[in-house]
């Protein structure tokens, strides 16, 4: 019988998860299917409650269910508690167990472009879902240090709060949101991380970013990474080329997420040639 995987979102109609999992699906000849349900935010519980009836075999979860699906679940890997946000759920048993592949999806593919994350100074600009997320897979993949800087400082101040346990033994530190501090703060970064939306579809709010960061402040060997994918080259990016810096887009961590969950799935490794090929043409 056929194995039924899918996303839970709202909106979901444009994931393009259920075009990379099919395409591994079909590539590695398992006979199974991943699809989107749109699951309103007081349907959720309903949702989770129906994944036994149905024998879905595995779920992601995306906005706006992330966070809420927490408590809805037999357990929660301590990661996914930390960052405070679970995308992938599979069974243990009889057991429904949440998991953040967003965080090892980063970094694997951070290190699949060839960037050194052992040792290294990393700034993540932003305090959402995204940084939480980055922190925690910068932290494990042996960041030693990591600034966060928002436009709301109480926000990046409260990101560090209730990670700092969770990222020891990297160092957690907050950057004000302010030109002098971002230049001292860029001069003494390996690593950049745009985490913010600001951004997404390159509107005004995506210049004034890349206006308010000084990215020239960065060292020659800095890389600067955008975990927006649309577009791949967001105005940061293109600012970061512009200055000869090695740039990495989202698109590498929304495969690498996948790759994780389908990985967990089906215990299999991912086809990843494929899924991103998948990815390229949704
Ligand atoms: P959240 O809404 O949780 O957080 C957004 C963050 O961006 C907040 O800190 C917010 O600040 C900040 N922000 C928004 N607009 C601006 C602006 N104009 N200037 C400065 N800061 C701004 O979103 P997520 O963290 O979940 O996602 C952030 C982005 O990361 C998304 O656009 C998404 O596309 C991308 N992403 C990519 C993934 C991938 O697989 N590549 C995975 C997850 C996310 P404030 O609180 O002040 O509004």
């Amino acid at each position: 019988m056929t194995d039924i995987y899918g996303i839970l979102g709202f909106p979901v109609g444009h994931s393009r998860s259920p075009a990379m999992h099919n395409s591994a699906f079909h590539a590695l000849g398992i006979d199974a299917m991943y699809v989107p349900f749109a699951v309103p935010p007081e349907r959720l519980p309903a949702a989770i409650a129906s994944i036994r009836p149905l024998n879905l075999r595995g779920l992601n979860v995306t906005l706006p269910h992330k966070t809420n699906v927490i408590p809805l679940l037999d357990r929660v890997e301590p990661d996914a508690l930390a960052i405070g946000a679970v995308n992938t759920l599979f069974f243990e048993g009889d057991k429904l167990v949440g998991m953040n592949t967003d965080a090892p999806g980063l970094t694997r593919s951070l290190l699949e472009a060839g960037l050194r994350l052992q040792g290294a100074r990393v700034t993540v600009v932003g305090a959402g879902g995204a940084a939480r997320a980055s922190v925690v897979g910068l932290a494990r993949a042996g960041a030693t240090r990591i600034s966060i800087t928002a436009r709301r400082t109480p926000e990046a101040e409260k990101l560090v709060a209730e990670l700092a346990a969770a990222a020891a033994p990297a160092v957690l530190r907050v950057e004000t949101w302010e030109r002098a501090a971002h230049r001292r703060c860029m001069s003494e970064t390996d690593l950049l991380i745009q985490a913010t939306s600001a951004t997404l579809d390159d509107g005004p709010a995506a210049a004034a970013l890349a206006e308010a960061l000084p990215l020239d402040a960065l060292p020659d060997s800095a890389a600067v990474v955008d975990l927006v994918y649309k577009p791949r080259v967001t105005s940061v990016l293109k600012l970061a080329k512009d200055l000869q810096k090695q740039t990495v887009d989202g698109l590498g961590m929304l495969l690498y997420q996948g790759a994780i969950a389908f990985e967990k799935w089906t215990g299999q490794p991912a086809p990843i040639k494929v899924m991103q090929a998948a990815l390229d043409a949704s």
